[in-house]
């Protein structure tokens, strides 16, 4: 049986979507791997790509590229960054205009989300911030059982409610969400209800300071090599 190609461009050696090239020269794209979504789907990518011709998205798109140039400068040595995430969100909301900013966090993040409505409000943003614990909805709502509950059996253990979170966010009418510390599917509801501008600040990793990239830069080592280990069938 023939295998359905997929693209699988996390395996890709050539990049010839990213070559070294000059202004107006043409990508390789024949040399690219047989799995490469460029071979596999151009009709769709054409497609596709005159999104970009609407005008909102159009701009919004290039001020992203602008933002992304002015996190790199040219030093004699080379090319080098200069502007954590934190910065580069309040200058790209300075670029889009916007004044208002809702933050979306998880309540073990309160302190964060403190920190950060600090930084925003002396830049000037009005800043709007809904806990995942906003309703204080019992977890039996949704099925969890005693056993289930993080505090143990007997205790009343408040769900997190993304979906509240997200429509909260709607109905203020904030320019852009920002999430911090969402954890998985939590996060999902809420990207899935979020019908503003969204963004993340942070993702949740409870073992690795909230960078879940710690983990794949130990996956070789004997720390963290069950990453690597194949589960059996
Ligand atoms: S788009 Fe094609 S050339 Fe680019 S990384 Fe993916 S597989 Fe490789």
């Amino acid at each position: 049986m023939v295998k359905k190609l997929y693209p699988v461009c996390a395996r890709c050696t050539k990049v010839v979507c990213f070559p070294l090239l000059k202004s107006g020269e043409e990508p390789p794209i024949d040399d690219a791997p047989a799995y490469c979504p460029m071979k596999l789907m151009p009709e769709l990518i054409e497609k596709v790509t005159t999104e970009y011709d609407r005008p909102e998205v159009r701009e919004f798109a290039r001020l992203a590229s602008v933002q992304e140039f002015e996190c790199y400068e040219q030093v004699p040595g080379g090319r080098r960054t200069k502007i954590p995430r934190v910065e580069e969100l309040i200058q790209f909301s300075h670029k889009c205009n916007y004044k208002k900013l809702g933050i979306a966090f998880c309540t073990g993040l309160a302190n964060e989300a403190r920190i950060l409505t600090d930084i925003l409000e002396n830049k000037g943003f009005e800043v709007v911030s809904v806990r995942c614990k906003v309703g204080a909805t019992p977890k039996e709502r949704i099925g969890i059982r005693e056993e289930e509950k993080i505090r143990g059996p007997g205790w009343l253990e408040s769900m997190c409610s993304p979906i509240v979170q997200a429509e909260i966010l709607n109905a203020v009418k904030v320019d852009m969400a920002i999430m911090l510390g969402l954890c998985i599917g939590h996060d999902t509801l809420f990207i899935k209800y979020c019908r503003v501008p969204l963004t993340v600040l942070a993702v949740k990793d409870r073992v690795f300071g909230h960078n879940p990239l710690a983990a794949l830069y130990l996956a070789n080592t004997s720390y963290y090599g069950r990453l690597m280990a194949k589960t059996e069938d």
